[in-house]
């Protein structure tokens, strides 16, 4: 093995060393609001609660059974809209589904389910993030159960970049050994990308989205050059005041919406190092990178799901879904 091999190996046992000993509760602010909506909520109402309290996901409460009851995001609107365009008839019913309706708005359009995963926050932090991958979640809630009455609490959510962004900021020693380049690694996806036009109908990136389990796709022109990228929050603002029928928009025009304070997006090259992505996750707001070569065009994507799987269990394949 080269020294940059050993080297990058240290540096990955490092951060899972790092992870065994640090729990969910560690990665919370000392402070910080949480926002349950209870299932029986019209699915209508609870986008207006979301677009208000400027969040994209909340846990859900099954106050019947004082249950946690799985995490609304983006996706589920997602869904509804495609739900819309399958059966045009209902139309007058989906103004009045519930939130607790949503598993049957996904069977209904013949989406994967995602499991109602969740983790207890006093267990180390390597559990909640195999726990996020294994599930394909890209968040996490804990939940908590009261020693006195058993009931269950939700604590708050983590998000896969709540944990890189902790891992960056905290582990600097270890992840920067982390010399070989994404190219060697192989780290991303490069190949069948999808991918949109600015002009292209938002209805159609949102198919995309639905079929692949994606949450953004690029937008490029027609030279391959990477314009923006179309995000899965970003459909929020489009169907705001239920218009859901209405979602003519273009591409173009959903991203004019966007909140002032959008971080914006993410490059890097494939000879970019490892130890040089964890130090961008450590400046800024990064949710994906796009991996483009000098002059802009798209070569690929590179998921916070790609890192924090590969540091989690690269050279473990027998764990890659270990059993928590
Ligand atoms: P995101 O939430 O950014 O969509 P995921 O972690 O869910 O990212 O991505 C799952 C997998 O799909 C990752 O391996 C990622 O590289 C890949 N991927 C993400 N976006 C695209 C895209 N637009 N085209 C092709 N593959 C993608």
């Amino acid at each position: 093995m080269s020294p940059i091999d050993e080297e990058q190996l240290q540096g990955l046992q490092g951060v899972r060393d790092f992870l065994r000993i640090r729990t969910s509760y560690d990665v919370l602010p000392l402070s910080f609001r949480l926002i349950v909506l209870d299932n029986d909520l019209l699915i209508r109402k609870s986008l207006n609660i979301l677009i208000q309290n400027n969040i994209v996901s909340a846990p859900l409460w099954d106050s019947h059974n004082g249950r946690f009851a799985g995490l609304l995001t983006s996706t589920d609107f997602i869904n509804v809209i495609q739900y819309y365009n399958q059966f045009p008839e209902q139309i007058d019913n989906v103004e009045k589904f519930r939130l607790s309706s949503l598993r049957d708005i996904e069977k209904a359009i013949n989406v994967q389910t995602l499991e109602t995963v969740s983790v207890h926050p006093g267990r180390p932090l390597y559990e909640a993030c195999s726990r996020m991958l294994r599930s394909r979640a890209r968040r996490i809630p804990l939940v908590d159960v009261d020693d006195e009455t058993g009931r269950e609490t939700v604590v708050s959510v983590i998000t896969q970049y709540r944990i890189l962004k902790f891992i960056a900021v905290n582990t600097e020693q270890h992840t920067s050994l982390m010399k070989k380049t994404i190219r060697e690694i192989n780290l991303g996806t490069y190949t069948d990308l999808a991918t949109c036009k600015m002009t292209d109908s938002v209805l159609d990136v949102i198919n995309s989205m639905v079929v692949r389990n994606i949450s953004a796709v690029p937008v490029i022109d027609k030279n391959n050059v990477v314009l923006n990228v179309f995000e899965a929050v970003d459909v929020i603002p489009c169907i705001k005041g239920g218009a859901y029928e209405e979602l003519k928009s273009t591409v173009g025009e959903a991203l004019a919406q966007r909140p002032e304070d959008f971080p914006g997006i993410y490059t890097c090259q494939e000879d970019d190092r490892l130890d040089s992505i964890f130090q961008t996750v450590r400046q800024s707001r990064v949710h994906r990178l796009v991996v483009i070569d000098d002059d802009w065009h798209l070569k690929g994507i590179l998921s916070l799901s790609d890192i924090l799987k590969y540091v989690l269990f690269h050279g473990e394949e027998g764990e890659y879904f270990p059993q928590t």
